[in-house]
């Protein structure tokens, strides 16, 4: 008998050699139908897999990620089998579960793939799916293996193949076809009642650009068609809000082929915007205390040498930049810190005088591949709101809850009340990993959860995924895909104090370190405005809008009144325009919803001569004929709704 522990810490016994789904079973006939993965020990293993020693069982289901990356990765062996069976020939490289799906990287030769191929391939898939074939995993030697993909002609299996270990290969067999795999199934293919193929994409294999380009076929699959139709709505949507369309169609930004990839242009539309933002923030970080400072864009190599940034980036970030006398080698700043540190390092401090708070919009540069940009989100320079607090021990904690102050009050301003909190710490079981006291170590973390209790944050704690040099607090938000992605950031340093040597002098008279805080509550410029596009569609908050209203002259004798108005906008700070084309109100109107524009100002007849306007807003609400000032009223009144002081 061996005795297995389930996660709510019940231990039974059962028979050596019996599966996850013999356990599933004897706790309940529904849990054994809903059942499609499993983790024993630590490692993902088949339903069916027998277990033959102690340990701790975790059962998995659609509703678990576990489960739906079991699911997807299995789907891509239906969807691998069906493209063998449709293009002959094609060579199979791998196929991993990914967020959203799958993708199955092929070679396909002389064949070519679009997607009017796409309904004929999910078709031949179903087919395969309904057939209720089991996953069967099979250990096979070496040899086998390799003499298996040899006469494929598959060079991409036989190189995954020849970096594994005799005696660790298995195969995964379901109907009539066969992969390469380490295991991670469904109990059958049946349970695959919906499957989508998305999209084409070229691939490099294994992302490596001297190597051959393969085709990348992404899918997606569901236990219900009606999960699959929803998330086609889902992905309409999502594609409405996507904020390089948004970003085009409200005239924010561009790329150009000229400058280079991942280099965004911020048109006067999105600088405006942009500089709206880092007013609010810097209003707001002046109460807390912030000082703005001011640094170049590059930086001598060996600044980062001091840092560890040249250690940790060099080969990801850009070359360096030779001067025409020898020897001096400059970088692309990838961060702002080592600059400020030595900011810091200008003159000797006191304890009297901290914490010192440097605050900068600081444009930082990173090498990505060409591959992995993507709009405003994965960029190869971006402007951070960063900032350094240089603090005694004693006055982390308080710091740090100032800071969390400050991160809440831009996520609320802006409309995002859907984040979550995730509080990195040490893992205790790999001390090297972290540099710097214990000591201080227990002290920066019980800082942060702490300071994340007391502000009733909504927070988990994860180990071992706190940087070398200190712990964090991310602020994670999600897109219009439900994709997280980390905003702000708070995160506390004893590596480069350290480093760059700071010191201060204590109430003791003696030489101390002072510990760092690196922060940036929207992250980066171009990644918050990404999102924010995306999660309000392009409504902004009527504050930071591009313009907040839009006089809209029924006809051209309405125009010398329609100046007026916009003058007296205008004279109470209300930004707008006029659209004084010749064309029909309605047309105005339509072009001033797409343009998301808050508030139509509509103008004829009526309106001129009781010195009035027609109001309507963003989404078709009519808000009646009102004076100008009444209107100017209201939109302060809506502004400070959102809007507080800090
Ligand atoms: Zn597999
Ligand atoms: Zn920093």
């Amino acid at each position: 008998m061996i005795k297995i522990t389930l996660p709510d810490g019940g231990i039974k016994e059962y028979a050596n050699g019996s599966t996850p789904m013999d356990v599933a079973k004897s706790i309940s006939e529904g849990l054994a139908r809903n059942v499609i993965s499993a983790k024993f020990n630590n490692t993902i293993v088949e339903t069916t897999t027998p277990l033959q020693e102690d340990g701790s069982l975790v059962l998995y289901t659609w509703n678990n990620p576990e489960g739906k990356r079991a699911f997807w990765h299995s789907t891509s062996h239906i969807v691998a089998q069906a493209l063998e069976n449709l293009y002959p020939g094609i060579k199979l490289t791998i196929g991993p579960a990914i967020e959203n799906g799958f993708y199955y990287d092929v070679d396909f030769g002389e064949h070519t793939i679009s997607e009017k191929d796409f309904p004929m391939i999910e078709k031949r898939a179903l087919e395969i799916a309904r057939g209720k074939h089991d996953y069967k995993m099979r250990p096979v030697s070496k040899a086998d293996a390799l003499a298996f993909y040899k006469s494929q002609n598959n060079a991409y299996k036989v190189e995954l193949i020849e970096n594994l270990e005799d005696g660790t290969i298995t195969f995964c067999d379901h109907d009539t076809f066969t992969d390469l795999c380490r295991g991670g199934h469904i109990p059958n293919t049946g349970i695959v009642k919906a499957i989508k193929i998305l999209s084409v994409a070229g691939a490099y294999w294994r992302g490596d650009e001297n190597n051959p380009q393969l085709t990348r076929v992404y899918g997606i699959s569901f236990p219900k068609q009606k999960e699959l139709t929803e998330y086609l709505e889902l992905l309409e949507e999502a594609k409405k809000r996507d904020h390089r369309k948004l970003g085009k169609e409200l005239g924010l930004f561009t790329f150009s082929k000229k400058v280079g990839p991942g280099l965004p242009l911020w048109l006067p539309k999105g600088t405006a915007l942009r500089e709206r933002l880092e007013d609010f923030l810097k209003k707001a970080q002046k109460k807390a205390g912030y000082e703005m400072v001011s640094t170049p864009h590059i930086g001598q190599k060996e600044l980062y040498v001091t840092s560890g940034h040249y250690a940790k980036y060099g080969k990801d970030s850009f070359q360096p930049i030779h001067t025409p006398k020898e020897d001096e080698e400059f970088l692309l700043k990838p961060m702002n810190c080592p600059h400020h540190c030595e900011i810091y390092n200008y003159a000797p401090h006191s304890y009297r005088d901290l914490p010192i708070r440097y605050a900068e919009f600081g444009t930082v540069y990173r090498y990505e591949q060409s591959g992995e940009l993507h709009g405003l989100t994965r960029v190869r320079g971006f402007t951070q709101d960063d900032a350094h607090i240089f603090c005694t021990p004693d006055q982390l904690d308080q710091e740090f809850k100032n800071v969390i102050d400050l991160s809440l009050y831009v996520l609320e301003s802006l409309g995002f009340d859907d984040f979550t909190a995730q509080v990195s710490i040490r893992d205790l079981d790999t001390p090297e990993k972290y540099i710097g006291s214990v000591e201080n170590w227990e002290r920066a973390e019980k800082a942060i959860i702490n300071a994340a209790e007391a502000k009733g944050l909504d927070f988990v704690i994860e180990k071992g995924e706190a940087a070398f040099y200190g712990p964090k607090l991310d602020f994670m938000i999600k897109d219009a895909l439900g994709r997280s992605w980390q905003l702000g950031t708070i995160q506390v340093d004893y590596n480069l104090p350290e480093r760059f040597e700071l010191t201060y002098k204590g109430s003791d008279n003696e030489e101390h370190r002072p510990v760092m805080i690196h922060r940036a509550p929207f992250g980066s410029m171009e990644r918050f405005i990404a999102l924010l596009l995306e999660h309000t569609g392009g409504n902004f908050p009527l504050w930071l809008t591009p313009e907040q209203a839009i006089v809209l002259p029924v006809s051209e004798k309405h125009e010398k009144y329609a100046e007026k108005v916009l003058n007296s906008l205008e004279n109470n700070e209300i930004r707008a325009l006029i659209d004084n084309r010749n064309e029909t109100v309605g047309k105005k109107i339509r072009e001033a919803e797409m343009n998301k524009i808050p508030f139509m100002l509509i103008v004829g007849d009526s309106e001129e001569r009781d010195e009035t306007i027609s109001v309507r807003k963003h989404g078709g609400d009519d808000l009646g004929t009102i004076q100008i000032s009444d209107f100017a009223h209201l939109v302060t009144k809506e502004i400070n709704s959102t809007l507080k002081s800090f």
